[in-house]
């Protein structure tokens, strides 16, 4: 038996399904989980000493690579002043200006532990805003696992078939209004009908929960414009796409301008964190100015800070971002090419540094249908196989890929190797 084995054994026993969070557990591709003993760079280290190039990056966290010296240099400097206090400190009061230099939008910003927290938060703040109960969210749409959110939910809710979880009450899913992703006319009817009842629409402003989504043109502007016409809030859940797809997020890349914005992964450098931030005036309304009450022991952490505040200073260097965009399109079109190569029907969506291949005949995938259509045994398949070939990709067709800086042009070069010796298997 593999480390890797004995351990989840071990896991199982004591731990529900041997992990900490479900899509960890390989039970969408089958097969075990890898242990992970060390990570650096690109790569990630299993518990049997075995070298994968990896490109979940933690889920998204980890854009500046692995075990970055850089960051590890700040935690450890902050680490020796301290793990926590409980008051106030500086570089919660920088980070929150590194934020609002980056996001403009974001004016004012409370920072949490973890985008769950982030999204519930800032949920719980625009129904108090706006005094409504009902929230606008998309199918396939992830937003962490808040009571409101867990309806028809991406990510590991929607591998494991369980996109509406038992022990969320009727009477609050109610509330959770649940639209087509890309779909304006049907949000637009939806307003018509009854915009005045409605607290916020919260969407993913690229869809990362169900492979890689990007919004069709005028998508974003069309729940800019209803929640202009009816007093909802628009959140942009950039938990994923803030600092990955663009520095300044999605609403950068795209130009649509949210009331309320959900930051994590990134910004904690690999820590955990989350924020939330926007509007000052909505933003005034949270305890101790407001009457909507948000708090949390370990919220403005140093150490998390110290992470992500180095990590927010390293992707404001000149060329980051153009060297992410070369990469990932290097990556994405090799694979297209190496599929097409060996008559395997695939298409792909990227936006800067994020990505999604689909094994479909489909051109191009827009909607939600079209995703949970695609060969899920195929790409079970290409999984298992690239991993034997020393490749992580995220073990499930429903989760976006991610490229970061550390990622070498070798490494992009043996990834493509890998799918096309991969590819020769899968017809
Ligand atoms: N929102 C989005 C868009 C996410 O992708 C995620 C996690 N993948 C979350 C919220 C929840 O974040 P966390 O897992 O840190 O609670």
């Amino acid at each position: 038996m593999s480390q890797s084995e004995q351990l989840f054994t071990r896991a199982q026993k004591v731990i529900p399904g041997g992990v900490n969070s479900p899509v960890r557990a390989f039970k969408g591709v089958g097969g075990t989980p890898l242990f992970i003993e060390h990570a650096e760079a690109a790569y990630l280290f299993d518990a049997d000493g075995k070298r994968y190039i990896d490109y979940v990056g933690s889920w998204g966290p980890m854009i500046a690579g692995h075990a970055n010296a850089e960051i590890i240099e700040a935690v450890k400097e902050a680490a020796g002043r301290g793990l926590s206090y409980g008051a106030p400190t500086g570089i919660e009061v920088e980070m929150a200006e590194a934020i609002r230099r980056i996001m403009p939008s974001i004016e004012m910003v409370r920072m949490v532990n973890s985008g769950t927290e982030a999204t519930m938060s800032a949920i719980r703040l625009a129904r108090g805003f706006t005094g409504r109960d009902n929230i606008v969210k998309f199918e396939g749409g992830y937003h962490g696992h808040g009571d409101s959110l867990l309806v028809k939910a991406g990510s590991g809710a929607l591998t494991f078939g369980e996109p509406n979880s038992p022990g969320v009450p009727a009477d609050l899913a109610k509330h959770t209004l649940t639209l087509d992703y890309n779909n304006p006319d049907q949000v637009r009817a939806l307003f018509k009908e009854q915009g005045d009842s409605i607290a916020c629409i919260i969407v993913e402003p690229v869809s990362g929960n169900m492979n890689c989504v990007p919004p069709i043109s005028g998508f974003l502007e069309s729940l800019r414009e209803v929640c202009d016409e009816s007093g909802a809030l628009l959140i942009f859940d950039e938990v994923m796409t803030g600092f990955r797809v663009a520095q300044g997020g999605a609403q950068a890349y795209y130009g649509v301008k949210p009331d309320l914005t959900t930051l994590g992964k990134i910004i904690g450098g690999g820590m955990p964190v989350g924020a939330f931030g926007g509007r000052a005036e909505v933003m005034k309304q949270l305890a101790p100015t407001g009457p909507v009450y948000q708090a949390g022991t370990l919220s403005g952490n140093p150490i998390a800070m110290a992470a992500g505040l180095k990590t927010l200073e390293i992707i404001s260097r000149n060329g980051f971002y153009e060297d992410l965009d070369v990469k990932t399109e290097r990556m994405v079109k090799g694979m297209l090419k190496a599929a097409e190569d060996n008559g395997i029907a695939m298409s792909a969506n990227r936006v800067g540094a994020m990505f999604g291949l689909f094994f479909t005949n489909e051109e191009q995938v827009t909607t939600y249908q079209q995703v949970t259509a695609c060969d899920i045994e195929r790409f079970n398949r290409f999984f298992h196989g690239m991993l034997a070939q020393g490749v992580n990709l995220a073990p499930s067709a429903y989760e976006a890929g991610f490229v970061s800086s550390a990622h070498t042009d070798q490494n992009i070069e043996d990834t493509l190797s890998a799918a096309e010796n991969v590819f020769a298997t899968l017809s």
